[in-house]
């Protein structure tokens, strides 16, 4: 038969992805899928003279018009002439029997009949034992039954409600009227009801009001945080005004409550749909993100009655449509001058807007076109004059906002790990639906290999996450030791940059977990990874923490890096006793030892030294944290398999990394030469110029 050679023979290519674009073949099991031809030929004839006619014989007689490509015109003329002929001399009824008979796809319907299941979101909290068993370790028993009850109401309202609303900030994203109707700059940033919503539904849930309530004493952070961990993946990217509000008002919480910072704080701290505010936090400008110091150019001139009107612009600054923000600023002396450096800078308050609602002194320039986090809106501003309060003393603007740094980390690192959990949690319902090579793709042993390194991964990062949360809750509640203080300065820029890079690796993986689907703007997955990839960023990027932590152990003049061994080895030994986990206590503590001898030492070599093994420390901190902890909630009693099995393969990694790179050579002061010379290699910038005096 003429069309069936036609198919087979001339363009079988052709046949086949024009079933992929009906989504009728998963690519990795094309055999179990793919319509076998040569074996139906009949069925073969109706599915080409459908395809004909669908892509074809509205032109016929005029082949010229059917858009193909010159070169495929010819034979796709011929055969549809052959086509019809054939059409013409087969018994209509002997077909039709045929089809019935068969159930051939595509025979009732252009799209097919086959369609992919797509993973369904349950109660995230009844779905994470790992948190589940986190609480039910720490918290006291009857605390731990109120809360998971209230958690698991929250999961369910999560599923129900927000989740969708979620999906909305990310379909309506926000934007920027300059002018209204009349040409009159008014510069309204308009966002979606959703948004607005989720702004009230944070107030109801008190997803920042627990923190400061402390209903559950030192334990208040940890529940606010499992809170913000369920309500993150579907909150629309909402986390991140809350992220700066929880800082904003832990600012004015370690400052003095008074005057209009008092207003703010029962604000920012409401339950209260109809007062609850949120902040902005802008600090960065053009000069420089990291390096304030010298980039904020924003001027303060001090008004009779005390205020300041500021003079800048803010080069990046999120969630716009807040309420209030806080700011730095050079307050500027009676003469006209300012300070540079860190010590001319001060923190300063400001409304967004006066009770009329006008804006204060601030033109919005324009909104960032970025890669993710689209539902935030976030703006470049002009400052001409905006009304604010000083509210640190003059020169200590950083020293003041740096509460506002370890909140802002922290909530990042909520992110970071909810994240990961969604994906996997969505990843393993998939996995459960999708079938390939005969079986669903739960059932092959290679997949499930990559979902359980991902599982590891995220449990690692879960349980870091939550130490840094039940650190600070001591310290709000002034429960912490010196080496609980300590432990929270150290490993709060750890937990940020660690996870934040875990994060994107595992989002990455987890994209792939849903092959070509995971690549789908409209599945709502790729998102994840796009708005993944500000963790590392904002906030302080990797080199940036990485140097913090390096500030924290020269500042403390060591100490912090005592409280880190102290705490280590306390989990080292509480899980020694356990048999399965020997092994990994036995790689924990070689690692661990491995540190110490890194550090004597490193402590011998200059900053030049210290510089570049900097990020290698910081992974080598957070990884053998992490290790110490996943083998002491392996070793309670009622640990499951799993919590045994993950602690075991996170001890399998180079959990030292800085020792491993310390031992090839890699820091000393010749390879930042050479590090240059490879990165710029046969670029005109450097070309000839370079030598050991430009890099050292
Ligand atoms: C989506 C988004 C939202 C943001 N929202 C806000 C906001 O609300 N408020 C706000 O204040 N800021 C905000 N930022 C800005 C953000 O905090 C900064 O972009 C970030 O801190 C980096 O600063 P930078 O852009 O000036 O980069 P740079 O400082 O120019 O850094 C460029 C690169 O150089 C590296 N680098 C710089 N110095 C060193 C060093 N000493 N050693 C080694 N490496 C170094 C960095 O690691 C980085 O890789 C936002 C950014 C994004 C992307």
């Amino acid at each position: 038969m003429r069309t069936t050679l036609f198919l087979c023979s001339a363009k079988p290519q052709a046949a086949q992805s024009g079933l992929q674009r009906k989504r009728l073949t998963p690519d990795s099991d094309v055999a179990e899928n793919t319509f076998n031809y040569v074996s139906k030929p009949r069925v073969v004839r109706f599915r080409f003279l459908y395809f004909l006619q669908r892509m074809y014989i509205p032109y016929s007689g005029r082949p010229k018009h059917c858009g193909w490509p010159q070169q495929y015109q010819s034979p796709c003329y011929m055969a549809t002439l052959s086509a019809s002929a054939t059409l013409a001399k087969g018994s209509e009824k002997e077909d039709k029997a045929i089809l019935e008979e068969l159930e051939v796809p595509f025979s009732k319907t252009a799209v097919g009949t086959f369609f992919q299941d797509h993973p369904k979101l349950g109660n995230q909290y009844l779905e994470d034992v790992f948190l589940q068993g986190y609480l039910k370790r720490h918290l006291p028993p009857k605390m731990f039954e109120e809360v998971n009850q209230q958690l698991e109401r929250f999961g369910a309202r999560v599923v129900d409600e927000i989740d969708y609303l979620g999906r909305e900030c990310e379909l309506s994203l926000p934007q920027l009227q300059q002018y209204d109707a009349w040409g009159q700059r008014v510069d309204r940033i308009i966002t979606c009801p959703a948004w607005k919503r989720m702004k009230e539904i944070s107030a109801e849930e008190g997803l920042i009001a627990e923190a400061y309530e402390r209903k559950y004493s030192s334990w208040s952070r940890v529940y606010q945080v499992s809170k913000m961990y369920l309500y993150a993946p579907s909150s629309g990217l909402f986390t991140c005004p809350l992220a700066m509000t929880d800082g904003a008002a832990k600012v004015i919480e370690s400052l003095d409550i008074s005057g209009p910072l008092a207003e703010a704080y029962s604000h920012l701290t409401s339950r209260d749909p109809k007062q609850f505010w949120t902040s902005g936090q802008w600090m960065t400008e053009r000069k420089g993100g990291s390096d304030v110091a010298a980039g904020t150019e924003t001027i303060a001139r001090e008004q009779p009655d005390g205020t300041y009107r500021l003079y800048g612009f803010k080069w990046f600054t999120s969630a716009t449509d807040s309420d209030m923000t806080l700011t730095l600023g050079r307050a500027m002396d009676t003469k006209g001058n300012t300070k540079q450096g860190t010590k001319g800078l001060s923190l300063f308050y400001l409304k967004i807007q006066s009770e009329e609602g006008k804006l204060n002194g601030i033109e919005v320039q324009r909104l960032k076109e970025k890669l993710g986090t689209r539902q935030v809106p976030t703006a470049e501003l002009l400052l001409d004059g905006a009304k604010a309060f000083r509210i640190s003393d003059e020169g200590h603007g950083v020293s003041a906002i740096a509460n506002m740094l370890t909140i802002t980390r922290i909530h990042n690192t909520i992110f970071a790990v909810a994240i990961m959990r969604r994906m996997i949690n969505l990843a393993r319902e998939y996995a459960n639906q999708r079938f390939a090579f005969g079986k669903f793709i739960k059932d092959h042993p290679l997949h499930i290999q990559t979902m359980a390194r991902m599982e590891v991964q995220t449990r690692g990062a879960f349980l870091l996450l939550m130490e840094v949360a039940k650190l600070l809750g001591l310290e709000e509640t002034n429960m912490a030791t010196k080496q609980d203080q300590h432990i929270l300065r150290l490993m709060t820029p750890v937990a940020k940059l660690y996870t934040g890079k875990q994060a994107i690796s595992t989002l990455s993986e987890g994209l792939e977990c849903f092959g070509g689907q995971g690549y789908m703007e409209d599945t709502g997955l790729p998102a994840m990874l796009r708005d993944a990839q500000v963790l590392t960023i904002w906030e302080g990027t990797t080199n940036i923490l990485s140097l913090d932590v390096l500030r924290a152990v020269a500042k403390s003049e060591g100490q912090v890096l005592v409280s880190f061994f102290a705490a280590v080895q306390s989990n080292l030994d509480s899980s020694v006793n356990i048999p399965e986990l020997a092994y990994s206590v036995t790689l924990a503590q070689a690692a661990l030892n491995r540190l110490g001898e890194f550090t004597q030492r490193a402590g011998l070599k200059g900053s030049g030294f210290l510089e570049l093994a900097a990020r290698d420390f910081a992974y080598s901190l957070a990884r053998i944290y992490i290790g110490g902890l996943l083998l002491k909630h392996a070793a309670w009693t009622k640990a499951s398999p799993a919590d045994i099995y993950s602690a075991q393969r996170w001890c399998e990694q180079d959990l030292c990394p800085v020792d491993t790179v310390d031992r090839t050579g890699s820091y000393k002061a010749e390879t930042a030469f050479m590090n240059t010379t490879l990165v710029y290699e046969g670029s005109p910038l450097l070309k000839g110029k370079l030598n050991m005096s430009d890099v050292s």
